[in-house]
């Protein structure tokens, strides 16, 4: 989907609620400037969310803006996640996709062509296709334990809901179905609990041995950074979503690796 500039979504709220009544074209315009505000991400505290009540902010061809969501949008190799969103009346709206909106920390819930389009103010349940988003989430975490058996540079990921993959920086011959698997799974099987760790700036600055055990660098400057712990296996930046024990994962096993490239290698796996 192509990016929608914020006068998109403000000429698509103009558009919509132009002749109705003035309680609507006021909240169209309340709308378009409600709409740079950021979306609370509660996937962010709690990835086990499958259903919370949201507000709508705005609607329009770019998607459905909430003032807050349990749908992951897009990023960091992980899909957007899918569900419906459920009106006051019963009426379900398919949620075919979750980018990014176009105005920073927003969310956009996209429909499938052709959908109803609920109204801003509107109250709606949210309901996550949970089996999916779970899958994505074991399969995330394990892409994690993955990166501590295979020690190379990282250099691409991608999560689907049945296989993951990871390209590494590394000779053809240094990896070993069998042993990635087996390395993983015995690291999966210690059902180590997995936790979320803020840390600004400041912290990162004042302690530079957390950043050398990470296996990806922290982006700076953008005040904090999130991170994903797994004790004594891997600490990285991650805005994803992820299960909360490794136990979760119950197991994966190698599909395939293959070249990609002159330097990447890449292991695909799928939980076993
Ligand atoms: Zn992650």
């Amino acid at each position: 989907m192509a990016r929608r500039g914020r006068s998109d979504y403000l000429a698509q709220s103009l558009l919509l609620y132009q002749g109705e009544a003035s309680e609507y074209a006021a909240g169209g315009v309340r709308m378009a400037s409600a709409a740079l505000m950021a979306t609370e991400l509660l996937f962010r505290d709690d990835a086990y969310l499958r259903t919370a009540t949201a507000g709508v902010v705005a609607a329009g061809d770019g998607g459905v803006l909430l003032d807050r969501t349990i749908f992951y949008p897009l990023g960091g190799g992980q899909p957007g996640d899918t569900g419906c969103l459920v009106r006051e009346n019963g009426a379900r709206i398919a949620v075919a996709d979750t980018r990014k909106g176009a105005d920073p920390g927003t969310v956009a819930h996209i429909l499938a062509a052709g959908s109803v389009l609920p109204a801003p103010g509107e109250r709606l349940t949210l309901e996550l296709d949970w089996d999916r988003r779970y899958r994505l989430m074991r399969l995330h975490t394990a892409l994690h334990v993955m990166s501590c058996v295979v020690v190379a540079p990282v250099t691409g990921g991608n999560i689907a809901p049945d296989k993951a993959r990871l390209d590494f920086d590394i000779d053809m011959n240094l990896l070993n179905a069998e042993r990635i698997e087996q390395g993983t799974n015995e690291l999966i099987g210690r059902g180590i609990a997995t936790e979320t760790v803020w840390i600004t700036d400041a912290e990162l600055e004042a302690r530079p041995e957390l950043v050398r055990t990470m296996s990806v660098q922290p982006p700076r400057g953008a005040g904090r950074v999130r991170l994903l712990n797994i004790p004594g296996i891997d600490l990285q930046p991650c805005g994803g979503t992820h299960v909360a024990n490794t136990a979760e994962i119950g197991g994966i096993r190698v599909l395939r690796i293959r070249s990609e490239g002159r330097k990447n290698r890449r292991v695909e796996i799928a939980l076993a």
